[in-house]
């Protein structure tokens, strides 16, 4: 996966901070550029002493996830809006969609800043892979509808509208993760509730399209849901 720019940058500050402190404390003037200027002056005993606590505080990310299965893979914060879900606002609704790109082409594009758009959750077309990229608590940007967002988990999987290369193991995947977020958040399971993309209200996609197997899914997340502990 490529790294996120913006947190390389704040990795790169931070290290460039811990060296102008250590150049400080060995009697050198307190250099304020770039990391790679001071980088070859840091003594030893500081480099092992880094090594050993790890990164920084303010850049140790978090990469718990809410759902066991999936794998922490974040959206750029450009891309999603933070919030404190359920409380700030119900978890009403889950919103299926189609990506119509690959996996990895498709998180590489929720970590481009400049491309507005992200989903709670990503799932392979082969469902051995989930990737969660936004928390539950946040706000993923995945539906045109602002309102529905705001109360709404997206998964996106991976497909094309025109071609079901989507498989049993996919559905079953998807609908175990859809029906632990509708026992989590007592979202009912139905069709009221658990929508494609088209359905939203406005919506200008057509995702997840004429092949995605709605009473199929809907099977497979009922069994799921009386399965799935409360
Ligand atoms: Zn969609």
């Amino acid at each position: 996966m490529e790294e996120n720019p913006l947190s390389r940058r704040r990795l790169l500050w931070g290290a460039a901070g811990v060296a102008g402190a250590a150049l400080a404390t060995a009697g050198l003037p307190q250099l304020m550029g770039p990391e790679e200027k001071v980088k070859p002056a840091l003594p030893s005993p500081v480099r092992k002493a880094r090594a050993a606590a790890g990164p920084p505080a303010a850049v140790r990310r978090d990469t718990s996830v809410d759902y066991a299965p999936a794998v922490w893979i974040e959206a750029d914060e450009s891309n999603y809006s933070s919030s404190d879900r359920p409380e700030a606002y119900p978890i009403e609704y889950v919103i299926i969609h189609l990506t119509t790109d690959h996996f990895s082409r498709m998180l590489r594009t929720f970590k481009d800043p400049a491309e507005r758009v992200s989903a709670h959750y990503m799932i392979s077309s082969t469902g051995a892979r989930i990737a969660q990229c936004v928390r539950e608590r946040d706000v993923a940007w995945h539906s045109n509808s602002v309102w529905y967002n705001h109360r709404s988990i997206g998964i996106e999987h991976e497909g094309w509208v025109d071609q079901a290369v989507y498989s049993d193991a996919m559905y079953q995947a998807s609908a175990v993760l859809t029906a632990t977020i509708c026992a989590k958040y007592d979202v009912p399971v139905d069709r009221d509730h658990i929508l494609g993309h088209v359905e939203v209200p406005e919506s200008t996609h057509e995702d997840p399209g004429h092949r995605w197997n709605w009473d199929k899914y809907m099977k497979l997340v009922e069994t799921a849901r009386r399965r799935v502990r409360t």
